[in-house]
């Protein structure tokens, strides 16, 4: 191989007059005069005398070295030693070394410990090194290939491809051995690297790639990182993963700032008919069903999240023809003023059902994650805001007044660049104000991509929407980050009501909301209260606007009507 050699597929190194770079350690001085005259035209030489000098330059050259040629007897250190420690280091251990040896006994024992190969002393024929040396460099060049191809570079397991391959392989080998696919993940992982940078969170990687390299040494299977945060495992079918996952838990945690909890996802033992990659989609499924979950760490596939999937599917296919036929149809639920003495009607959120013509109601808290992940959201909201804008323009024109109406506004329709633009298409088509339709933005998509949705809402709060920021609390920003959103109103997550008022619950929580939303001079909406106790407590505690189901459930427009002509 000469130094021109272009290998496909990795940046080529050695184009133009590049020459590899080989180090000589050799303590007698013929010797290195003679490799010297041998070597000198086709390679870059560095000489190293004693056992630590080599050390030194190895460490120094680790990225660039592509040989050493190593005496076994030198000054100081045993050349054994020095080839067992560059093995052992992760770093060097790609390094190919040719062990310089007069002894037959330590050839074996050399390659043992890792040399690619061995020259014998007294020297053999110029031509003969030669070619050892070009062989040896070969092979590892060629082997690097492989690993940069087959691996993610910064764990240095398998990426997702070569998985698939390996576990088609794996099979072949253990066809009649039960056998799990997991699909494992960092709960908050965009979290972690938020707090404390991308190194931080690539170190976390890290060792997780390293946990799980562990176990599937010691337990069997193969392990690789699917993508950002997320491994596939593919081993002996077993029943005690909560007790694994604690332990690669705790070991990463040990000495990191962040803790992690991990999330992970079983399809055990697999139906080998299936193709790989669906048998690692079941996993993820059952991975994700436990996505909100605080308590739980393992979740497996089974017959119920089968079901689960094939109604998903169903909802998928049926999506398109259902937005034609009109079966999304948009309910109201009143929004109450209560600081007067008698509550006052001050507005309503509209609320997304699907009224199917086979499987009766659909409940948004089922297809509208569904749609979020499966691109069809923004059609659907589209829908929804046009439907609800032509609602306000009726009752505008039935009633001389208008309530304004809030719409949900998913996360996933902050990343759509045409945003601002639909909106005060649909204001403008249905000639109401913009202060007529509020925008409910859950505070969970604040802190997904911070800066891009504060610009984003900062544009539309610039054209005249009232921002309200839903499920307050259930999320993660900071005080900090509070007072520079734009925001004009805070919904209180309904999880604060649930708990406040159950069993040994207390107001505390609450409080201190209503303290923030003081402070940023914004008033606050309770949802979901249901009770006139609630709704008195919440009141005396200084809460401007309650919406429930002690004032009403969501209804059809029709129903509505008759808050409008109280
Ligand atoms: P959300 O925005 O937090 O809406 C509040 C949910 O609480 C609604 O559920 C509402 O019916 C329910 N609710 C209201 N008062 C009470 C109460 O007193 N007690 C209880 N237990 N529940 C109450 P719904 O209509 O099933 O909607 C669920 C979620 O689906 C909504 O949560 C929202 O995130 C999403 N969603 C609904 N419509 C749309 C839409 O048009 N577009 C988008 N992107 N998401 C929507
Ligand atoms: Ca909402
Ligand atoms: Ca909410």
């Amino acid at each position: 191989m000469n130094s021109q050699t272009t290998m496909s597929g990795m940046p080529d190194l050695y184009a133009g007059d590049r020459k590899r770079q080989v180090l000589i350690v050799e303590d007698e001085f013929v010797n290195r005069e003679l490799l010297n005259a041998y070597l000198e035209n086709d390679y870059e030489l560095l000489f190293a005398e004693t056992g630590a000098e080599a050390l030194e330059t190895i460490h120094a050259r680790s990225e660039t070295l592509s040989l050493v040629l190593l005496d076994l007897i030198l000054p100081d250190i045993n050349g054994l030693d020095i080839l067992r420690r560059i093995k052992q280091d992760a770093d060097l251990t790609r390094i190919p070394i040719i062990v310089l040896t007069s002894d037959t006994e330590s050839e074996v024992e050399s390659l043992n410990t890792g040399a690619s190969d061995f020259i014998s002393k007294p020297y053999p024929r110029h031509e003969v090194i030669m070619a050892r040396i070009r062989r040896s460099i070969e092979l590892s060049e060629n082997r690097d290939l492989i690993r940069w191809t087959e691996r993610d570079h910064l764990t240095g397991l398998f990426n997702r491809d070569y998985f698939y391959r390996y576990a088609e392989q794996y099979d072949l080998f253990h066809a009649e051995e039960p056998t799990d696919a997991l699909v494992l993940d960092i709960s908050h992982f965009h979290m972690i690297n938020e707090r404390f940078g991308k190194a931080y969170g690539d170190e976390i990687l890290r060792r997780i790639g390293a946990e799980l390299l562990r176990m599937a040494r010691l337990y069997g299977g193969i392990v690789c990182r699917r993508e950002a945060d997320t491994f596939q495992v593919y081993c002996p079918h077993r029943t005690d993963y909560e007790a694994l996952v604690r332990q690669i838990a705790d070991t990463v945690n040990a000495d990191m700032l962040g803790h992690i909890r991990l999330r992970v996802g079983v399809y055990a033992e697999v139906d080998k008919r299936l193709e790989m990659e669906r048998r690692f989609d079941h996993a993820k499924d059952a991975a994700n069903s436990i996505r909100n979950s605080y308590s739980a760490s393992v979740a497996v596939y089974d017959d119920r999240l089968h079901e689960q999937e094939v109604f998903a599917e169903r909802l998928l296919d049926d999506f398109h023809s259902a937005l034609e036929q009109k079966q999304f149809i948009v309910f109201f639920q009143p929004k109450f003023d209560v600081r007067p003495d008698t509550p006052v009607l001050c507005g309503a959120e509209a609320l997304v059902r699907w009224k199917h013509p086979e499987l009766g109601m659909v409940s948004p808290g089922v297809f509208v994650p569904l749609f979020e992940g499966h691109g069809l959201i923004r059609d659907l909201d589209n829908y929804v805001w046009r439907e609800t804008a032509a609602q306000i323009r009726i009752w505008k024109e039935r009633f001389g007044r208008s309530v304004p109406v809030s719409v949900n506004v998913s996360r996933i329709d902050m990343m759509d660049p045409e945003l601002a633009d639909t909106l005060c298409g649909i204001v403008r088509e249905n000639g109401i104000d913009f202060s007529d339709l509020h925008l409910e933005i859950t505070e969970s998509a604040y802190t997904e991509d911070a800066k891009q949705i504060v610009e984003v809402v900062s544009g539309l709060r610039d054209k005249g929407f009232r921002i309200e920021m839903d499920d307050f609390g259930s999320g993660y920003s900071s005080l900090n980050m509070l007072s520079a959103l734009p925001i004009d109103v805070l919904k209180l997550d309904m999880m604060f009501i649930r708990t406040a008022f159950s069993g040994a619950g207390n107001t505390r929580m609450i409080e201190i909301i209503l303290d923030i939303s003081h402070s940023l001079s914004v008033p606050m909406i309770a949802e979901g209260v249901e009770t006139e106790e609630q709704m008195l407590t919440l009141k005396k505690l200084g809460c401007d606007i309650v919406q429930g189901y002690y004032f009403a459930k969501p209804m059809p427009a029709g129903e509505f009507e008759s808050f409008l002509t109280r």
